[in-house]
This record gives C-alpha cells, sequence and structure tokens, in this order.
C-alpha cells in the first residue's frame, strides 16, 4: 500500500496542484505542504502560484480569498466545513447598511471576512500589515472590520480615530490577564509575546505584539531561549522547527479546533474527487478582488 504522503505527491504533480497550509493547521498538514504561513503571506503566495489547482488548507475566508486572487483557478477546501467564526460577526448585508448610513467612511477589512464582506470593503488588511494599510488612508474616516481588538491595535499604533466592528476571534479574545500573569510568574525569564487579536490589556503585556510570521522571526532574531506565546496551539510546530533548542510555552485552551479540521485522507480525498471547491459568484469575485489587490499593493 502507497503511504497516504506518497499519493498525495503524486497526485499534486499529476494535477498541478499546490497545498498552502495556514499556521494554525497540524503538523501532519503543515508537512504535506507546499507553503505554510500567516494570512499575508498566504494571500501573497496564492496570487503568485502557477498551479491549476490550489489545495486550501485552513477556513473558508482563506480558501475564498485564494480563488478571489485567481477567478480562473480550482481552489478547493479539504474540509468545506471549516469556517471562521469571526469572519461570521460581520456580513455583506450589514456593511451595505452601514455604507448607506457613513458613504465617506474607509471600510477596512480584515482579511478574516467572508466573500460577501469583501466585496464592500475599500481595503483589506492583514495582522502584519494593519498599521500600513490604515496609515494609508490617514486624514480619512475608518472603520475597521470585524475584529474589535485589531482595530484597537490599528488606532493605537496609528494614532487615528479606527472605528470598530464588535467581532473579535474567540481564541484570542479568550486569553485573560490573570492567565497571562500566571504564565509570566511560572516563566519568568520568558519573552512573551502576543497577536494583535488579543484583548489591549494582554498586549499590554507582551514584549512584542505582531502576526504569526513575526513570530517565527522575533523567536529566530532573539537571544532569548524561552517565550511565552500567545495566540493559537498549532504556531508551536512551526515556532519549534524554525527556532530549534527554544521553548515555546501556550495557553492549552487557545485551539481553533476549525483550523484543525484539515487531515492527509481529506486533502487526498479532495485533490481525487474535487470535493470542496470555492465557487463566487461573478459579482462577489469582482467586487471582493480590488480591496484585496489594494492591500497586496500596498504589502
Ligand atoms: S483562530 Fe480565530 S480568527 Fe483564526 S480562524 Fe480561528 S476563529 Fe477565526
Amino acid at each position: 500500500m502507497v503511504p497516504i504522503e506518497e499519493r498525495i505527491r503524486q497526485l499534486k504533480k499529476e494535477k498541478n496542484a499546490v497545498i498552502l497550509a495556514h499556521n494554525y493547521t497540524s503538523p501532519e498538514i503543515q508537512d504535506l505542504s507546499d507553503y505554510v504561513g500567516d494570512s499575508l503571506g498566504l494571500s501573497i503566495e496564492a496570487a503568485k502560484t502557477a498551479a491549476d489547482i490550489i489545495i486550501f488548507c485552513g477556513v473558508s475566508f482563506m480558501g475564498e480569498t485564494a480563488k478571489i486572487l485567481n477567478p480562473t483557478k480550482t481552489v478547493l477546501l479539504p474540509e468545506p466545513d471549516a469556517h471562521c467564526a469571526m469572519a461570521a460577526m460581520c456580513t455583506g448585508e450589514q456593511l451595505k447598511d452601514f455604507r448607506e448610513s457613513d458613504p465617506d467612511c474607509i471600510i477596512i477589512g480584515y482579511v478574516n471576512s467572508t466573500a460577501e464582506s469583501k466585496k464592500e470593503m475599500d481595503l483589506c488588511c492583514t495582522s502584519s500589515n494593519v498599521v500600513k494599510v490604515v496609515n494609508s488612508v490617514k486624514g480619512k474616516d475608518v472603520l475597521l472590520v470585524p475584529d474589535m481588538n485589531l482595530g484597537a491595535y490599528a488606532a493605537s499604533k496609528t494614532g487615528m480615530d479606527v472605528k470598530q466592528w464588535r467581532g473579535f476571534c474567540p481564541i484570542h479574545h479568550g486569553i485573560t490577564v490573570t492567565q497571562v500573569a500566571e504564565l509570566k510568574r511560572k516563566y519568568p525569564d520568558a519573552l512573551t509575546m502576543a497577536h494583535p487579536e488579543c484583548r489591549k490589556e494582554v498586549l499590554d503585556l507582551a514584549d512584542h505584539v505582531g502576526s504569526t510570521e513575526s513570530m517565527v522571526n522575533v523567536s529566530k532574531d532573539s537571544e532569548c531561549k524561552e517565550f511565552i506565546v500567545l495566540t493559537e496551539v498549532g504556531m508551536r510546530y512551526r515556532l519549534e522547527k524554525e527556532s530549534p533548542g527554544k521553548t515555546f510555552h501556550f495557553l492549552d485552551h487557545a485551539v481553533c479546533t476549525t483550523m484543525k479540521m484539515a487531515t492527509p485522507e481529506s486533502v487526498l480525498n479532495s485533490l481525487e474527487t474535487g470535493r470542496g471547491e470555492i465557487i463566487l459568484s461573478d459579482d462577489v469575485l469582482s467586487g471582493a478582488r480590488d480591496p484585496l489587490a489594494r492591500m497586496i499593493d500596498l504589502s
């Protein structure tokens, strides 16, 4: 019997497919993938791939983003029910209503949004480039959706009055000051890194605030040997791989179950049968492309 990883590799070659995976996916998926990264890196990689088929291991807004950037390619989400809880907190209809009530306000949307929402935005951003994107419209009224914590972070870094939506990531928003204080007490020599989806009072306790990709770089460059990492636990695998010999402490409950849904079996199934194809209307594809393209141009 040919091992599953080998069958995936053969099929990928036959069908000219590429596998992209987010940093929060399981180690088996990361090992199978051609590229592992954060939302910004994945968007850029999706925009430049020469493959005919993109297998996206992550949640649905990521597969949709890849499809928007590659409308003529086939994009497959091995687990079609893997959705982001935060993306569901801001709909396209709500943004249309907001636009009518405040037509001059620039709507900046975190890439963690549905394709219908992206269609109503002026610009997209990720946690890597949010400060740059918000600064690019300095002097204008800005609404940032859907993550209120990312909105507050952008406001604090740019000095702008960024209006915030009431959405949040349940995993990052669930990290509390008490939990972080306990980790810091246990590991007093550790450098603390936090994702900007965490609450402001948690970010205030961190030595570094940034995207998952920035955490990889900080851990590689720092002389520190021990880190407290305030983000989803899947990040441990990448950090340990890229900074061997260093120790990373996480909060064990910070688990995004939908990010863990893709398995080697579901990837193989998608490659064999086309299961999980992302289909978007022409209207959504064309409307959502510009906000994403503007973000990539700024990156
Ligand atoms: S970690 Fe949070 S923002 Fe990321 S996919 Fe899961 S619910 Fe969405």
